[in-house]
């Protein structure tokens, strides 16, 4: 049989001048000597070299997957690709991100949704979504995301939607949750969550105070929005004691260390409560959007700021690799759709509002937009990206968003997709590294 070293080994010598050798396929990490080290350098260039080896080291290292079967490497793509197609194409679950409204009461200028409309989902199309809802027949669970806009603006589509799931379909509402700007969530709303308890409400903040009150003030009157939200935010905690509130709070280069006084203010304010923060990258785009403009934080800085986050612990995250699959998101799942006041299908929460990305109709039985569908859908796997294929990070990779995918392969774009911390520069000799001196010394 022959043997080669395989091409997810990563070795390199600590700033210490300690050498030390980590694969990625199984996560594993040895500290070696340095003869052994450029021994397996002499491997790299000449597989022959293996049989010089001991026979317990070679057992190591065919365990740790640093040695492995010729065609072994890529036997593995295959087998990763079965898997992220099995959680693409599970029917079990029927995951729903449903825009009762697309206005809003605020204007942020940063606001995606460009020419926002007016006017919440009509009853007709209600009517639809539930019939929709029961063609779904393999459907075990039902996951309901509201959405905006700001879904509150269209509370009683919200109250319709749900009556009529409660009487009418014999699938179980699984999770349920709700990203709002907050401003709405009034005592008439807090009762009506009682009895449809929701997951998780996400709440954003766009910095502290006075930065918040610049960007999300009310459109009508230009008044600021922080005291009203935090104050609801209080009220929520206290009378939907089981719900998470992930607070988003945007960040861009100019305000990073809103984040981290925010996170030090709320968490002692809220400590013990059922609250999280996590800071929200801005990925704000250059006037042609083929690359992010120069406020925006860029990709390897924003992997950069979470390692430094997870060193200090102001964020919950691992600096070691983690193996994982690419979950996706509803652009990549067969059975979840984002589904507009008008009853129009999006697959990526990022095209709601544009029309030339609406995929189809829930009242339709065809796809008015396949194309653009199978893109997200087939298009946007690591198994359709060259880089990815040949990409030493593909076991610890969480993968990339198929909206810059797609933006890069077919408007020009020049964004930098990878999501993993250790793919910016130098960052898995210091992930590594700073998780040895932490944790294998200890
Ligand atoms: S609150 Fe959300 S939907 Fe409303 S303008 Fe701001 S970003 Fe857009
Ligand atoms: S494609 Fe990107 S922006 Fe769109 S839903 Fe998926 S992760 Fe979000
Ligand atoms: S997204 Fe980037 S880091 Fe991840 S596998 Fe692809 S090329 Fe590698």
């Amino acid at each position: 049989m022959n043997y080669e070293i395989s091409k997810y080994i990563h070795t390199f010598i600590s700033s210490k001048g300690y050498p030390l050798i980590y694969c990625s396929r199984t996560n594993a990490f040895l500290k070696i000597t340095k003869e052994l080290y450029d021994f397996v350098l002499e491997i790299k260039k000449d597989s022959s070299l293996i049989n010089e080896l001991d026979d317990s080291l070679l057992d190591l290292f065919k365990n740790k997957k640093i040695i492995v079967k010729s065609n072994e490497d890529e036997d593995y793509l295959l087998e990763r690709q079965f898997n992220e197609e099995q959680i693409s194409y599970s029917q079990k679950t029927l995951s729903l991100t449903l825009v009762p409204t697309l206005s809003c009461n605020f204007d942020c200028p940063y606001c995606f949704e460009e020419g926002k409309r007016v006017g919440n989902m009509k009853n007709e199309t209600i009517e639809q979504l539930i019939l929709f809802i029961k063609k779904h027949e393999s459907a075990k669970q039902l996951d309901i995301t509201w959405y905006g806009g700001e879904p509150l603006l269209a509370f009683g589509v919200i109250q319709k939607v749900l009556s009529r799931i409660n009487e009418e379909i014999n699938i179980p509402v699984k999770w349920h949750t709700i990203v709002t700007n907050g401003y709405y969530f009034t005592n008439k709303v807090i009762d009506f969550f009682k009895l449809h308890p929701l997951n998780c409400i996400q709440i954003t903040l766009d910095g502290d105070r006075e930065r918040h009150d610049k960007i999300r003030k009310q459109k009508s009157n230009g008044e600021g929005s922080y005291d009203k939200i935090i104050n609801n935010i209080d009220t929520i905690l206290n009378e939907l004691p089981d719900t998470q509130i992930s607070i988003r709070v945007n960040i861009e280069k100019e305000n990073l260390d809103d984040f981290i006084c925010l996170q030090r203010e709320l968490s002692q304010k809220w400590e013990g409560k059922k609250i999280t923060l996590y800071p929200g990258i801005l990925r704000i785009e250059n006037e042609d959007k083929t690359a992010l403009a120069c406020e925006a934080i860029p990709q390897w800085d924003a992997l950069k700021f979470y390692f430094e986050s997870y060193k200090k612990k102001i964020l919950n995250g691992n600096i070691y690799p983690v193996l994982q699959y690419n979950e996706g998101c509803c652009a990549t799942m067969i059975n979840a759709y984002i589904v507009g006041p008008k009853g129009e299908i999006y697959k990526c929460w990022n095209d709601v509002s544009d029309d030339s990305k609406i995929v189809g109709y829930i009242h339709d039985k065809k796809l008015t937009n396949s194309s653009l569908f199978f893109r997200y859908l087939i298009g946007s796997k690591f198994y359709n990206n060259e880089d990815c294929k040949q990409c030493f990070f593909l076991p610890i990779c969480p993968g990339y968003c198929p909206w810059f995918r797609l933006k890069n392969q077919h408007e020009n774009g020049k964004y930098i997709l990878c999501q993993c911390i250790q793919k910016a520069p130098n960052m898995l000799n210091d992930c590594l590294e700073y998780w040895y001196e932490t944790n294998a010394n200890s």
